[in-house]
């Protein structure tokens, strides 16, 4: 249970709202430097709460990152594509096991109403899913209650909106056809082209289901506020993952050419007016003392550079790399009463350790085996400075390489395979080319140290290896 000030008079569990977006990099924010971009509720929470500075996605890429946060475990101990390596299309099942313990189960099993509302990006079914049919098992499946969302990303097929186990709004006259191989969309007449633009993959079919690129953010906040209002009586935990700000960037109408920085930059504007609604409304109804509001993002952005905007700040390298671009991310925590507001933490920290986090939060024991590589993160957001805090961290590119960090130090296997999708091809048996950096002194990962550190490059190669081969890595003490 939550130990506080206020732990003589426990308050009732607090609502849980985990913010997620898509490729924003650690530099987009006001609060984390950026002059350009404008961010001012964004900036607000982090005002209000805590900002961590050496938080990090698990994976450079999408749906991994979704996977550890989801469960709590490190998706490379996996063997399925798109979770140690890549990302899922929607042709995926689902990727989390059916009766797991996940963040969304912890809660649930705590008397919360659950509700995953936005990009899920893990797939549907047990086999390739078919879009016309009933798509369990899904979310629902896995420990939420309700389920609003685009399948995969907004850059795929199929184009449509899913609630709970239905695409919203099919005809059933003109079913959805979808594949991601050409030669059958060949075969079959399938386009590239729907809901008004080239697309990754192909259909045909659905249009009376299919989105508006530029009303994407207000459908999903319409249906956030939504979930709020119905459950404002009783604890809830509400995962909103927005497209803001994935490729295609279409932001709507009233936020292009805010920033003057292009496209991408104006859905941060999005992002942030989504931020803002959540808030208001949490105001309004009165639960914005005793909801716990957590903002982030699923990995780096994929540009570097945006009219002298840093979309990663000064950290190397973006999306898919291993460089620090790649996975370390904005992680904000507020929550009245609890957090103290305006405060930093420099600890080094995961979205994975959302599931401990979670259990922690209400008082619940993680069985054994459950969010193997989650540690809780309660007491560093109450400010408590002894427990166990992660000493490493691996993190994974989108190519399914790994690198690791312990303190300032970070280790990467092999310099060849550093950019992810932007790594050229390893010839076989071409030697590995080790690299050893020190973030404290050297931010932009230029030094290799491995000649004039090789103790501590020892003892990083040996920590990776530990973490492989080990089941878990959480303390067992929580
Ligand atoms: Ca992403």
């Amino acid at each position: 249970m939550i130990s506080s000030a206020h732990a003589e008079t426990p308050a009732a569990l607090p609502n849980v709202i985990v913010i997620l977006s898509d490729d924003v990099g650690w530099g987009d924010l006001g609060c984390y430097g950026a002059t350009k971009t404008k961010t001012p509720n964004l900036d607000a929470l982090a005002k209000e709460g805590l900002r961590f500075t050496d938080a990090h996605a698990s994976a450079a890429v999408c749906t991994p990152t979704r996977y550890s946060m989801l469960t709590g475990e490190y998706s490379w101990r996996k063997t399925t594509v798109g979770l140690n390596k890549g990302v899922a299309n929607a042709d995926s099942p689902l990727l989390i096991p059916v009766g797991s313990t996940t963040l969304p189960s912890i809660m649930k099993k705590a008397g919360y109403r659950t509700a995953a509302i936005g990009k899920w990006h893990l797939g549907f079914g047990t086999t390739t899913p078919d879009y016309n049919k009933d798509l369990a098992p899904g979310p629902l499946e896995i420990g939420f209650d309700e389920f609003f969302g685009l399948p995969a990303t907004n850059d795929r097929v199929p184009t449509v909106f899913v609630r709970d186990h239905c695409v919203v709004g099919l005809d059933p006259a003109d079913p959805i056809r979808y594949t991601f191989d050409p030669k059958i969309a060949a075969a079959d007449g399938m386009k590239k082209y729907a809901a008004g633009r080239d697309r990754i993959g192909f259909m045909s079919g659905g249009k009376a289901a299919w989105w508006k690129d530029e009303s994407i953010a207000d459908t999903f906040t319409h249906e956030v506020l939504g979930f709020i209002e119905r459950n404002k009586e009783k604890p809830f935990f509400l995962y909103f993952a927005t497209h803001d700000v994935h490729t295609p960037t279409i932001p709507n109408p009233r936020f292009v050419g805010i920033t003057g920085l292009g496209n991408r930059a104006d859905m941060l504007c999005e992002l942030d007016w989504s931020v803002g609604e959540v808030m208001k409304t949490l105001e309004r109804l009165g639960l914005s003392k005793n909801t716990l509001v957590l903002y982030s993002s699923d990995n780096g952005a994929a540009h570097t550079n945006e009219d002298s905007h840093l979309p990663n700040g000064h950290w190397r390298g973006k999306k898919s790399q291993l460089w620090e671009g790649g996975h370390r991310v904005p992680l904000i925590a507020r929550w009245p009463g609890h957090i103290a507001p305006g405060s930093t933490s420099d600890d080094l920290v995961c979205l994975v350790d959302l599931a401990a986090t979670a259990a922690a939060i209400v008082g619940q024991k993680l069985p054994d085996g459950a969010a193997p590589d989650s540690f809780n993160l309660l007491p560093t957001l109450l400010g408590q400075p002894e427990h166990l805090k992660r000493d490493s961290l691996v993190v994974m590119s989108g190519n399914g390489d790994l690198a690791i960090r312990q303190g300032g130090w970070k280790y990467i296997p092999d310099l060849d395979l550093v950019d992810g999708w932007q790594s050229g091809a390893k010839k076989p048996n071409q030697a590995a080319k080790p690299a050893l950096y020190d973030l404290s002194t050297d931010k932009g990962e230029t030094k290799n140290l491995l000649q004039e550190k090789p103790e501590i490059a020892k003892r990083m190669v040996d920590l990776l290896e530990k973490a492989q081969y080990a089941k878990s890595t959480r303390p067992l003490q929580q």
